[in-house]
């Protein structure tokens, strides 16, 4: 059996970058225009600040402006959502990501609801979601459209292919099965009550993992010769008890000897998130300025 080829996010991520940044770098010098992306975080989550940190520094290497508001924990919703309204306002901002989770004191969807529909770069807004559904322009949440890109340059025409999506969350389950059926896919969405999810993987033509539980989905799941989007990202102890290492929903060691071509874990999806970020900031800049979009 010959092993699946690997899906490089990586190399994707960055060759995305490269595009977005000549595309910025257009923009000054033709329009005079800067894209700027605001990031809130409030509170001082460990991964959350990691993050941010990681997609400011990835902005402004994209020649866009970073534009960061850290609010103390205890941080008021009345202050959050004036903080909100007030880059809603800004014209330099043209993209705008309130890093989540919000601390427990906080209404996630209100805050989210309160961002510019033009401006959520993280495509969570109610309209936003919305808009994906009904087949209409809007903003994309980031790691599903850093997925769709990655098969459609993988697969090409995706339109008639079985996809089984493990997980149905706002941020990732739901948006990726939105994405795929715009694509023609005919589209199963499984989640923990799923009667068969061995059964139900197994008709798959693409297999997107987005459940949060270590190497749950094993080789002898996967259809033979399946393009398989691993999306999840776990911490497990090392064999050696040393520390910790990083791995996906999908057992790679056992899945690769079978489907036809795999995303990693670390190195697959992760990196094309905050690519897609920047992407949908600069289209967002493109869209308020009336300049045609990048394709
Ligand atoms: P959620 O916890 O919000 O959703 C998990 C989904 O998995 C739920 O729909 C749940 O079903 C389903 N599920 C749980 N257990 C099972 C099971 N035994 N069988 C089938 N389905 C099950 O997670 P997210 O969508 O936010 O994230 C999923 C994974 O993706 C995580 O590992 C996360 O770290 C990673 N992630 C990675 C990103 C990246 O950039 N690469 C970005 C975002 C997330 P139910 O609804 O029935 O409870």
């Amino acid at each position: 059996m010959t092993q699946a080829s690997l899906i490089d996010g990586k190399a994707f991520s960055a060759d995305l970058r490269g595009r977005i940044a000549t595309h910025v770098a257009r923009l000054k010098e033709e329009h005079g225009i800067t894209p700027g992306l605001a990031v809130v975080l409030v509170g001082e989550d460990p991964a959350s600040q990691v993050y941010v940190r990681s997609k400011g520094k990835q902005t402004v290497e994209a020649g866009m402006a970073s534009f960061e508001h850290k609010l103390p924990a205890d941080t008021s919703e009345e202050t959050l959502l004036a903080k909100v309204r007030e880059l809603n306002e800004d014209p330099a901002v043209h993209g705008i990501l309130v890093q989540l989770p919000l601390p427990k004191h906080l209404d996630s969807d209100l805050v989210i609801n309160s961002i510019d529909v033009a401006k959520d770069v993280d495509g969570f807004h109610i309209s936003n979601v919305g808009l994906l559904a009904t087949g209409q322009k809007s903003l994309v949440p980031c790691t599903p459209l850093g997925c769709i890109m990655m098969l459609k340059a993988e697969l090409g025409d995706l339109s008639g292919k079985e996809a089984v999506v493990i997980g149905r969350s706002n941020i990732v389950g739901k948006p990726m099965a939105q994405l795929l059926l715009a694509e023609s896919c005919t589209v199963t969405i499984a989640h923990s009550r799923t009667a068969d999810l061995a059964g139900t993987v197994r008709r798959a033509d693409i297999v997107v993992a987005a459940v949060g539980r270590p190497q749950m989905v094993p080789g002898e799941w996967i259809k033979p010769g399946a393009t398989v989007i691993d999306v999840g990202i776990n911490r497990v102890p090392k064999e050696d008890g040393e520390g910790h290492r990083l791995v996906g929903d999908v057992d790679f060691a056992s899945a690769k000897e079978v489907a036809g071509a795999i995303t990693p874990v670390p190195g697959g999806v992760g990196p094309m998130t905050i690519a897609c970020l920047l992407s949908n900031t600069l289209t967002a800049c493109c869209r308020a300025n009336g300049i045609p979009e990048p394709e």
